[in-house]
């Protein structure tokens, strides 16, 4: 659960966290800024072209919600729903400080009502639906607005049979709602199962944090699981785990690395790649769009002939609608199938992309080392990884 911003990017160091709370305003007005993963002092220009990530480390900063939409959909193709919807403090909670003010100052700071935007837009000419968790407002934080738009992003996807991108930068459940708060994990994994049922097809993708509640509801139930580079994802953060069991945690625990290798999530991909590669795997799930040309596919794939086989003509044909129970199985296994065919090759997928993110969209072939990523991990004997997450929330 959430109790405020402390919550999350900071407890990935337990180790030295009364140091990077105090760090925590990385970002100064100026030009430059300091890193707080590398601590270098980096010029701020820089970080911006490359999608807000550190040019020396490659760590991913925050994103908000308008940046997130801007990255992956095609340009002013997003349309909001429910922007109106406003969270009411009924249970006069008062942690800190009143749940009103809390709420008021991140409006002011955020220009949001509430952490969730979606809304349906076009990424590479596909409709899609989109949610976005801003952690930017109150850490992410799910409460019944968030589960509410949420829910409905899910039903809208089913009624208009697009697919469903989610993006997860969240600390949990928004304590200051209590048990509504809960109550919107199942909501929100009833609404994805109709979803689902009728076949849509859902990508998970998690930022950095991806904690709580929300990792234990839908963020979980992706058809594919995306995360970005070094994300903190898991359900109790580090530092409360650390303080719980009093025992060292292995290095890199709960980062998306460690999450790839313990075949919790599908992949992880470079945010300078992440729109291609979204495409691609939606080309791949549903068929390419009617003369569409696919999106990253890299020359050199396809001098080899691998796109042609695999890519696009394993589709169907007819883009942009869940094709019932094809969909659904082709879901369950494209990528598996795919990458299962190219393990066997040592992980370094943020490194690759590393050199130059925003070149790298055409060029380079980033995705595909971080396909044998996923690859190995499947390989590696994860039998079935969302069986073990479903139990999360029953768990607790
Ligand atoms: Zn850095």
């Amino acid at each position: 659960m959430i109790r405020d911003e402390k919550t999350s990017p900071e407890a990935r160091n337990p180790g030295s966290q009364p140091e990077r709370a105090r760090k925590k305003k990385e970002m100064p007005g100026g030009l430059w800024m300091r890193c707080k993963s590398c601590e270098k002092t980096v010029f701020k220009p820089d970080v911006e072209r490359l999608l807000n990530v550190c040019p020396e480390c490659n760590h991913h900063f925050l994103l908000n919600s308008a940046q997130r939409v801007q990255l992956i959909l095609d340009a002013a193709s997003f349309e909001e729903f429910d922007a109106d919807l406003a969270p009411r403090d009924f249970l006069n909670f008062t942690d800190l400080k009143p749940y009103p003010e809390r709420l008021k100052a991140a409006e002011e700071k955020t220009g949001m009502k509430d952490a969730a935007t979606v809304g349906v837009g076009t990424l590479h000419g596909r409709t899609v639906v989109m949610g976005v968790l801003d952690f930017t407002f109150i850490g992410g934080s799910m409460g019944y607005v968030v589960g509410e738009k949420l829910s409905r992003a899910m039903d809208r996807a089913a009624e208009l049979k697009v697919p469903l991108l989610i993006f997860t930068g969240s600390g949990g459940a928004r304590m200051m709602e209590g048990v509504v708060s809960l109550m919107q994990m199942a909501k929100t994994c009833a609404a994805l199962a109709r979803f689902q049922k009728e076949g849509g097809v859902f990508i998970s993708c998690l930022t950095d944090p991806s904690t709580g509640g929300v990792l234990a509801s839908f963020a979980s139930l992706g058809d594919v699981i995306l995360a970005e580079p070094g994300a903190v994802i898991g359900f109790a953060g580090p530092r409360v785990i650390q303080n719980t069991i009093r025992q060292e945690l292995p290095d890199g625990f709960q980062r998306s690395e460690f999450m790839l290798r313990h075949g919790f999530i599908d992949r992880i991909v470079h945010r300078s790649t992440l729109r291609d590669d979204i495409a691609k795997i939606l080309d791949l799930l549903l068929g390419p769009m009617p003369g569409h040309h696919p999106p990253a596919a890299p020359k050199e794939e396809r001098g080899e002939g691998k796109g042609s086989k695999k890519g696009p003509g394993t589709g169907r044909g007819k883009a942009n609608g869940s094709k019932g129970s094809s969909a659904k199985g082709a879901s369950k296994n494209s990528p598996g199938e795919k990458s299962s065919k190219k393990s066997g090759k040592p992980k370094s997928a943020p490194s690759v992309v590393r050199e130059s993110p925003l070149e790298g969209q055409a060029k380079d072939g980033a995705g595909r080392v971080a396909e044998k990523d996923a690859g190995k991990t499947r390989s590696a004997g994860s039998s079935n990884p969302k069986q073990k997450v479903s139990q999360t929330p029953t768990s607790k």
